[in-house]
């Protein structure tokens, strides 16, 4: 990718009502725009991060044997009152529109309802079970609040699974596979040690869910953690029950600020007898099938991201995720030799498969570095009369800071060194 060929453009500032550092780095560095309070478009640059994650997270979940689908964003008003969460004062985060031809529509903030009801379609017998789906989808969310950035979208992208199994053992089973699947996530994207499954409120059928929560300073919610045992209580349900029933005390517990990523809920057969969901057992008996729900954050996940990985000159990608590998910067001011060298460097890499951005504008050196530095991507190279008499081209590494002059020869190896993504 040629920089001279990007649209966007970086900038000194963010705009002054963005208050998150997730929300400004992005901006400044071109990665997304912002819509409105909660509203972002997602730019060439944000969009590789974003698709990034989702490849890691579409991978565990294909590992997972989940099948991957869209469901749709208008959402039937019927189904919603057969499970009494139709109503504003229970769903406090409803858009709603009215349909011209009559009737009342509502837009997608959560799947639960709908995916239940079409599984009805599709389940007979015991022999259709256990079936396990899901997607990514834009939800909408009439959130109070939008300042978290990216971390809190009244449109934002959502990764929800759904389990339907034949009875409890089986659900139990691909519960706890999928806690192990979303840590796998956590810790692919580099945030394994910080993330912690968290007892929390809104079991619909057990008494806690379990949340993924992430340790960072300017995260909206509190939990208490045990690291030795690496357990943790979301404040909601910290009381002397939870605790006696946990087998840990107040002391033993640290008081962290976190952001939630992910969440985790058991139905039991509490929704499938709400909208009919059944299945005939092997006697022939009609039963409800046992429902689980699971929810990745993937937009709050790359807001997150930059709110962990950044420093005073901008964001450090996770190798993982970040939007190109390299970093490759000309430093030609004039020089065709140069320019040349930068040509040549950056036809090397592609051969090898390695993810450049490739800064050839004709734009000060300083400016370059700047911009390389609000960008994060983990690897620079550059390209200049310095380098080339020295006899290579110095490599940087974004986290650390840390420099050296690496012969061409040595370039692709030293590279894939690195850890970069081929
Ligand atoms: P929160 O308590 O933060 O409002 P929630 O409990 O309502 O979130 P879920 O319905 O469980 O969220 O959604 C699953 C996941 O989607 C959450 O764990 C979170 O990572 C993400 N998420 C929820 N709301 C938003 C939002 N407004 N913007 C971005 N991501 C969100
Ligand atoms: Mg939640």
């Amino acid at each position: 990718m040629r920089q001279s060929h990007l649209f966007t453009k970086t900038r000194k500032t963010a705009p002054k009502d963005e208050v998150a550092k997730n929300a400004q780095l992005l901006i400044r560095g071109g990665f997304i725009h912002k819509e409105m309070a909660g509203v972002y478009s997602y730019l060439p640059l944000g969009l590789r991060v974003l698709e990034n994650i989702k490849r890691i997270v579409r991978e565990e979940m294909s590992a997972l044997g989940a099948q991957e689908i869209i469901m749709t964003a208008l959402q039937r008003k019927e189904l919603w009152e057969t499970t009494s969460r139709w109503s504003d004062e229970v769903v406090d985060v409803w858009f709603k529109s009215q349909l011209r031809a009559g009737g009342e529509v509502g837009f997608g903030w959560s799947h639960e309802e709908p995916i239940a009801d079409m599984m009805r379609s599709h389940v007979d017998s015991f022999r259709d079970l256990p079936i396990f789906v899901h997607q990514f989808q834009t939800k909408l969310r009439n959130e109070l609040r939008a300042k978290s950035g990216i971390m809190r979208g009244r449109e934002f992208v959502m990764n929800d699974m759904y389990s339907f199994c034949r009875g409890e053992e089986e659900h139990a089973r691909f519960y706890d596979q999928t806690i192990e699947a979303y840590m796998r996530v956590f810790t692919r994207v580099g945030i394994g040690e910080d993330t912690f499954v968290t007892f929390a409120s809104g079991g619909a059928f057990t008494k806690f869910s379990h949340e993924f929560q992430t340790v960072t300073e300017t995260g909206e919610d509190v939990i208490y953690v045990h690291r030795e045992k690496r357990l943790a209580i979301n404040e909601e349900v910290l009381n002397d029950e939870t605790l006696r029933e946990l087998g840990v005390t107040r002391e033993e517990l640290q008081k962290v600020n976190t952001a939630e990523v992910g969440n985790i809920f058991n139905f039991g057969t509490q929704k499938s007898e709400d909208l009919g969901l059944v299945f005939k057992d092997e006697k022939g008996v009609s039963t409800p099938v046992w429902m689980g729900s699971y929810g990745i954050g993937v937009t709050r996940l790359m807001g997150l991201l930059v709110e962990k990985f950044s420093d005073e000159k901008g964001i450090v990608w996770p190798e993982e995720v970040a939007p190109l590998s390299v970093h490759l910067v000309s430093l030609a001011g004039g020089s065709s030799e140069v320019e040349k060298e930068a040509e040549r460097v950056y036809e090397l890499l592609a051969e090898h498969g390695i993810e450049v951005l490739f800064d050839d504008r004709d734009v000060r050196a300083g400016e370059k570095f700047a911009d390389s530095d609000l960008i994060g991507i983990p690897l620079r190279l550059v390209v200049s009369e310095k380098s080339m008499a020295e006899g290579g081209v110095e490599m940087t590494t974004r986290a650390n800071g840390a420099s050296s002059l690496v012969p061409e020869s040595n370039l692709i190896e030293r590279i894939k060194k690195a850890g970069v993504r081929v």
